[in-house]
């Protein structure tokens, strides 16, 4: 087994780090194939075959979607053992959710080069998804120990009364999760929710199911019976787990579209918690005063970091008119310089897109921009022989008016936009002229510039001068997660101290002596 990997460690020069996942590829590979059903499902749907996006002859597994019998039998037994679990001592809750944590560390390599192979992450990133995801499990551990298990004495009016407030959980919970961070996104929810002793049904996107189902290996193989569950599926399978008021709060990671259906529907029988992560349109801003070297870097990072595929990723750049061309240079130079290609090699930085759907996307985003503005960097298609799967050109645009709706909609591709502004306020304007507020960053040089950026923004993550990545690349305990407006329903951040709290809800207790 390979040294265990940390955020720290997470370099493309680590050798011992490009060994273990090759290695792990080869595990990966082994396994290529499988079914994945619910056990004792008596009418699954018919197979559905996930494919590889990065070479569409790979069948990554063959799911068979759970039948809606087989939902409520699964939020049943969550139901089932949620006594027993919200009983169980934090501490010994929290010992076995560190040890999921250290399993799914140990099987890192594999799990990570299942990912690349299922969603097309690369290497450095998919090994990156996995560590978040064990992090995750340790964090709201730490937290809920910090905490002592969230029971704390109250004031009294009298000696003959004792007062406290406990944090209990809520019941089952319901985890619906995407294909861009197939590990992380399923556990963060999942690991808050067991931790506050709650138990979990999780429905993972399709694509990325054979990821996900490695977690629930994992999490099935360590905790009690029944405390968490995976269904697989798709849309009909998320609005039955939706739908069941057996399930007393939802974590949702998609599309803004998907997210407000779910929070309409959680409100009946009673309103019940909602978290939603609903993507972004997230903006970057640079300044006359900025590294341009340093922008450019940090927005092609997160421009074209998986495909543009994160919710994070930068789709808007708003210049200042006096550096516009200049940065523009840079920003062409460095697409040219992605190396596109198998996410399985050492090299790659830019891999598949997830589908064909996106591909038609891409499609569609670049001929609205050559009628409407100027595409100077990629726009193509890419295939042959070395590229046989969902492969598109990082791509840069310029041109385009403001008010473009390029500019507002998400598209989840390898492509950005850049806009000359007069100044920081009316790039902040436009930058906060969308539904969004998730991510963004801003480059400059000047402190009082800064401070007035961070002051009027409207993003939940915001981050300066960070050439590693202008709007991507939260982890937890470092840079809490979450999004503002149309781009999250909480406004308490994954990965941060506030977040464990969604999960539970307060009993006050006054017990007369
Ligand atoms: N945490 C990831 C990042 O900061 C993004 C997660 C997402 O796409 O939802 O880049």
């Amino acid at each position: 087994m390979a040294a265990r990997i940390t955020y720290a460690t997470l370099t493309a020069d680590n050798e011992e780090l490009h060994t273990a996942y090759e290695d792990g590829v080869r595990r990966a590979r082994a396994r290529l194939g499988e079914e994945v059903a619910v056990a004792e499902d008596p009418e699954p749907g018919e197979p559905v075959e996930v494919r590889s996006p990065a070479d569409p002859a790979v069948v990554v597994c063959t799911v068979r979607p759970a039948s809606p019998r087989a939902v409520q039998a699964a939020v049943a037994a969550a139901k089932q053992a949620y006594p027993g679990w919200a009983a169980t001592p934090w501490q010994e809750r929290i010992a076995l959710l560190r040890r999921c944590a250290d399993v799914i560390s140990d099987r890192a390599d594999e799990l990570a080069a299942l990912m690349t192979i299922e969603v097309g992450k690369n290497r450095l990133e998919a090994l990156g998804d996995v560590e978040e995801a064990a992090v995750f499990f340790r964090y709201y551990s730490d937290l809920m120990e910090a905490a002592d298990g969230y029971s704390r004495p109250m004031d009294s009016l009298s000696d003959t009364e004792r007062t406290r407030s406990v944090l209990r959980p809520h019941g089952v919970w319901g985890v619906i999760s995407p294909f861009n961070f197939p590990m992380a996104l399923a556990a963060g929810p999942t690991a808050a929710a067991l931790v506050a002793g709650n138990t979990v049904v999780v429905k993972p996107s399709l694509q990325g199911t054979a990821t996900a189902w490695r977690l629930f290996e994992v999490l099935r193989d360590e905790l009690p019976a029944g405390v968490v569950r995976l269904v697989p599926g798709g849309d009909e399978q998320g609005r039955a787990l939706v739908g069941s008021p057996d399930v007393a709060g939802l974590t949702f990671t998609g599309s803004y579209e998907v997210g407000m259906q779910v929070l309409g529907a959680a409100s009946t029988p009673w309103p019940r918690p909602v978290i939603a992560e609903m993507g972004g349109k997230n903006p970057a801003v640079v300044t006359a005063s900025a590294d341009l070297d340093a922008a450019a870097q940090g927005v092609a990072r997160s421009a074209f970091g998986f495909g543009g595929q994160k919710c994070s990723a930068c789709s808007r750049v708003y210049v200042d008119r006096a550096v516009h061309d200049d940065f523009v240079a840079r920003l062409v130079a460095r697409a040219g310089d992605v190396v596109v290609g198998d996410p399985l090699e050492r090299d790659t930085f830019l891999g598949p897109v997830v589908d064909a759907a996106a591909v038609d996307r891409f499609r569609e985003a670049v001929a609205a921009a050559r009628e409407r503005g100027r595409v100077v960097a990629g726009g193509d298609v890419l295939t042959g022989e070395r590229l046989p799967g969902h492969y598109v050109a990082p791509t840069v645009v310029t041109d385009l008016d403001p008010s473009d709706p390029l500019l507002s909609t998400e598209l989840f591709l390898p492509f950005v936009a850049a806009v000359p502004v007069d100044g920081l306020e009316q790039a902040v304007a436009h930058a906060n002229d969308t539904v969004f507020g998730l991510t963004a960053g801003l480059f400059s040089g000047e402190g009082e510039e800064i401070q007035r950026f961070l002051d009027t923004i409207e993003a939940g993550v915001v981050y300066v001068n960070r050439p590693a990545g202008a709007t991507t690349g939260a982890w937890p305990g470092i840079q809490p997660f979450g999004g503002w407006k149309g781009s999250g329903s909480s406004g308490k951040a994954g990965g941060g101290v506030y977040y464990l709290l969604q999960f539970m809800r307060e009993q006050s207790q006054t017990v007369v002596q």
